[in-house]
């Protein structure tokens, strides 16, 4: 059993060790407890068993972190880039020394295979490095003045303090996409991980202090889930935060957006997909499925980006279905993340669980034809749903229309590249969208025409530290990753130096 009253350092779960696992919110350089005297479980999706506890914090947390980062932002926003960068490389070191650590955590806390875990904390590691390097390089611009007489210089500051809210399905990555532009411009941070993950934030905050960041220039305060919209509301509503920064589901952001009217807030949003999968009748079969099995069923299906909806030609169809069958039948392993056998975890919790199998039972009883998996896992205990294939998909169908995010795949049958960008463009989201063709010129066209802020061709896995990443529609705005990413976190100011001419 765990002794929780003195855990705030490495310990040991079951029989495994967990050297970054820490119980306290990171506030102003300190481990503290919450102001509630409250604490939380968090339990390993696979067999529910606890892996710590963590503090149900309140917005009197987030307003306590918020006051620290608002007394260091001065500081290290004069910091001189270079200086920055050169923490920013001090924690990426840290990260990869302890990239085991991390990812046995993320394995634990939110289920995926121990593979795809290190897969996430050097994806993290690339933000990290190329934010280093990029602190240097948010550059001003000299404009040509009107007349002799003046000189017009544009200046890009930092915002001050951010607020970041991130979810379960990549624990670490997506709250350092963000910390590492943010502290790079010169930003501080207030971050709330979701409740089902927080543990990989909080071992991001202790490699922060580790690697001797000022105190309050990163801070986490965790929460259980009746906390997050309290938090999130402290966190909007304050007049000392300058920026949010989301990344969840598009209902959230749309609350969020709401909240963050009242002060005019800066607002980064990276919401959910609806990711068409287009293979045209060129396209390399054999590299469309295997593009799919990553793009639909890495992390069990459970992230923004993943395919939802493949749309097959015709001429292809019937040898492409039974492809990608074979593929799903013997290349999927459902199991414990921490078997390297496993590419297959469970859902994350109960709620996300129900819908999966409700998306598929409400397609079923309509008439799609279940082509491979179809229900829950059937020797698995736990939340386990079989890697499925569906065809036969109408309108009518939920799974049409929502985000599935779970190991579902559909299978649309179109007839010419008109119908399939029309059904692909038919959505309120517009993240990413793929298509596999080898003719040149509908290469071109149809990168063209898809809706969305990023789009794969002849690629289902496209995500970049140097690339930018995000929607357009009600897939969000702003852009994380590349020298694009630090657009949210910084003013552009004109300064007019006049009189220069006698
Ligand atoms: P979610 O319910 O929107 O939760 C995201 C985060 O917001 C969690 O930390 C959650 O806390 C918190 N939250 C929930 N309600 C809130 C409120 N009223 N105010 C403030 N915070 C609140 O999303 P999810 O279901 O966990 O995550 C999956 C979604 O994220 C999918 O739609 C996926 O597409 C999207 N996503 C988008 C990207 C991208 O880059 N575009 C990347 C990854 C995921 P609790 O978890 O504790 O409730």
């Amino acid at each position: 059993m765990l002794n929780f009253a003195r855990c705030n350092g490495s310990q040991t779960v079951g029989r495994r060790y967990f050297s970054l696992l820490r119980d306290k919110n990171y506030i102003g350089g300190e481990w503290v407890a919450a102001s509630s005297g409250k604490t939380f479980q968090v339990t390993n999706p696979v067999n529910d068993k606890v892996i710590g506890i963590a503090q149900d914090s309140t917005p009197e947390d987030a307003e306590k972190a918020i006051k620290v980062a608002s007394g260091s932002f001065k500081m290290w926003a004069d910091l001189p880039a270079k200086e920055k960068g050169i923490k920013l490389k001090s924690l990426l070191k840290l990260v990869n020394t302890h990239s085991d650590d991390l990812a046995k955590l993320i394995t634990a806390e939110c289920g995926k295979p121990l593979a795809e875990a290190k897969a996430e904390v050097m994806y993290s590691a690339g933000y990290l490095e190329w934010y280093a390097e990029e602190a240097k390089r948010i550059y001003g611009e000299v404009l040509a003045p009107p007349n002799n007489t003046r000189e017009l210089v544009v200046l890009k500051e930092p915002i001050g303090v951010v607020g970041f809210i991130t979810p379960w399905n990549f624990p670490l990555a997506m709250l350092v996409r963000k910390a590492a532009a943010a502290l790079a411009a010169g930003c501080v941070c207030v971050a709330r991980p979701a409740e089902d993950t927080p543990f990989s934030a909080l071992a991001l905050a202790a490699l922060v202090e580790k690697a001797g960041f000022p105190a309050g220039t990163f801070n986490v305060v965790t929460s259980s889930r009746s906390q997050a919209g309290p938090i999130g509301q402290a966190l909007c509503a304050s007049p000392q935060v300058a920026g949010i920064s989301f990344t969840g589901s598009t209902a959230v952001g749309k609350i969020l957006y709401q909240q963050c009217a009242n002060t005019v807030k800066r607002l980064g949003l990276e919401l959910g997909g609806n990711a068409s999968y287009i293979i045209f009748p060129t396209a390399d079969l054999s590299r469309a499925v295997q593009g799919v099995m990553g793009s639909k069923f890495r992390n069990a299906g459970q992230a923004c980006v993943a395919t939802n909806r493949v749309l097959v030609h015709e001429s292809v169809f019937d040898k492409f279905s039974s492809m990608l069958a074979t593929a799903v039948k013997t290349q999927l392993v459902s199991g414990d993340g921490f078997d390297p056998a496993v590419n297959q975890g469970p859902l994350i919790n109960e709620q996300q669980f129900q819908k999966v199998d409700g998306i598929v039972k409400d397609a079923v009883s309509k008439g799609a034809r279940v082509v491979s998996g179809g229900g829950i896992h059937p020797t698995l205990k736990g939340r386990f749903y079989q890697p499925t294939v569906l065809s036969n998909i109408t309108e009518d169908m939920k799974i049409y229309n929502e985000e599935i995010f779970g190991p579902i795949c559909p299978l649309y049958k179109f007839y010419s590249e008109d119908e399939a960008v029309t059904i692909a463009n038919s959505t309120r989201r517009g993240l990413a969208n793929y298509f596999y063709s080898n003719d040149y010129a509908q290469v071109w066209r149809v990168a063209k025409r898809l809706e969305s802020g990023m789009v794969g061709v002849n690629e289902g896995l496209i995500s970049a530290a140097e690339a930018p990443f995000g929607g357009v529609k009600e897939s969000g705005f702003g852009r994380e990753g590349s020298r694009h990413g630090v657009d949210d976190y910084v003013h552009t100011k004109y300064v007019c130096f006049g009189g220069l001419q006698n």
